[in-house]
């Protein structure tokens, strides 16, 4: 055996600081300690009664037992064609599709099936921080190009060109955002995916919070933006947010033929069908109604009214208004060189592990989404809970000296 037991490419992937928050909060609530978590991912809603009954009558037909075929249901496939022309106005063909466990998969696949050794890929920054290791992954490199909290951490095309060279071979696009909320306006959306098509790059846009928009603002499709892209545009989307349905593993990618029927053949050797109970609740959940998420929203904009107005009360912190997802990305440099409980405050992560031991609440430090300097808050919570954790932050801060 060579000296190195585990493979150079999966020894390098760093584990999610995001599962590293939640860990260590799990463990001092399993301590008896009151934990407040702004950690989380995930609606904090339970699944609609009527997609669970779809799933309970699917387990009542023998079929859903078997295998079926690698890139979705026909019916789950047909129904995505329409909600597609539905909430995009974006007309594909059900040949197009690819289900996959989670929208995480179609992340990896996305990248897996284009990216190939030495391919850069644009990485707007502050990211999801799946992005960059599904893109190592592949054999790529991450380039990340930041944008700062005053441009409310949304790249344009400028920036995407000082950072273009000819090994670039794809822009990841996500807007609403995870982690800062950020939504691109229409024409924002249409530069940047004109842009692209100008450079023949591929467009990887992860469209999975695309109904949870505030203020009136919609999201847009960067398919929708730009038809011309079709060539060149992979969308990713899933069930976990829209539905709340994070733990049923059901997500698909769309995009041209060449690029599906790779991502087809990969998904076939790495794990065949999705679960066909979960793709029957999924199947209930896109053809059906939009009421789920209309409801949890109302909840989420009232959250993230008053999470951004007492993140924003705080010296030393400053929080754009997130359009979008469930999330805030404050900016909290304003706090570096000071001291907090006998702690000098010399990045986030050294702040998010501050805030967890003196005032225990749970937050994600920037670290992990990109450059130090800033906290991910997430308001899918609930009321009393926000409200008590954020109180329990703005005492905290306000010792900072
Ligand atoms: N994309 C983004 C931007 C996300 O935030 C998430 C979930 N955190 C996903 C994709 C994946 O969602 P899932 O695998 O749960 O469908």
């Amino acid at each position: 055996m060579t000296t190195q037991r585990i493979s150079p490419r999966i020894g390098a992937i760093a584990p999610s600081a995001t599962l590293a928050v939640d860990s260590k909060a799990k463990a001092l609530i399993a301590q008896g300690r009151p934990v407040i978590g702004f950690a989380a991912g995930e609606p904090d809603f339970p699944t609609p009664d009527y997609i669970v009954e779809a799933a309970a009558q699917a387990l009542k037909n023998p079929q859903n037992f078997r295998y079926s075929p690698t890139p979705g249901l026909p019916a789950l496939k047909e129904a995505i064609v329409k909600k597609t022309r539905r909430d995009s106005g974006v007309d594909i063909e059900a040949s197009q599709v690819v289900v996959t466990n989670g929208g995480k998969q179609a992340v990896y696949e996305a990248f897996a099936t284009v990216i190939g050794d030495g391919d850069d890929v644009l990485l707007p920054a502050p990211y999801w921080t799946t992005y960059p290791e599904a893109i190592r992954l592949a054999g790529g490199n991450p380039i990340e190009v930041f944008a700062d909290s005053y441009q409310d951490y949304k790249v344009n095309v400028e920036m995407l060109e000082a950072a273009y060279t000819p090994a670039t071979k794809a822009l990841i696009f996500v807007s609403p955002s995870n982690p800062t909320g950020s939504v691109y306006t229409p024409e924002e959306t249409k530069a940047i995916g004109e842009w692209a098509l100008s450079k023949k790059i591929f467009v990887i846009s992860d469209e999975i919070y695309e109904h949870l928009t505030y203020d009136g603002v919609q999201a847009t499709s960067i398919l929708k933006a730009v038809p011309e892209l079709a060539d060149y545009a992979i969308i990713l989307n899933g069930v976990a947010k829209t539905y709340a349905m994070t733990g049923w593993r059901v997500g698909w990618l769309y995009g041209p033929a060449d690029v599906v029927k790779a991502a087809t053949n990969l998904q076939s050797h790495l794990s065949s069908n999705v679960n066909n109970i979960a793709q029957q609740a999924a199947l209930c959940a896109v053809s059906g109604p939009l009421d789920a998420v209309h409801s949890m929203h109302e909840a989420f904009d009232r959250r993230r009214k008053t999470m951004v107005e007492g993140l924003n009360s705080i010296d030393g912190v400053f929080c754009p208004t997130p359009q979008g997802a469930f999330y805030a990305y404050a900016d909290v440099r304003g706090l570096f060189g000071k001291s907090i409980g006998g702690v000098t405050i010399d990045s986030s992560a050294t702040l998010a592990e501050v805030i967890l031991d003196q005032a225990e609440v749970a937050v994600v430090p920037g670290e992990a989404f990109g450059p130090s300097g800033y906290l991910r808050l997430s308001y899918a919570l609930g009321d009393a809970d926000l409200a008590e954790g954020l109180g329990r932050i703005q005492k905290l801060l306000a010792t900072a000296v």
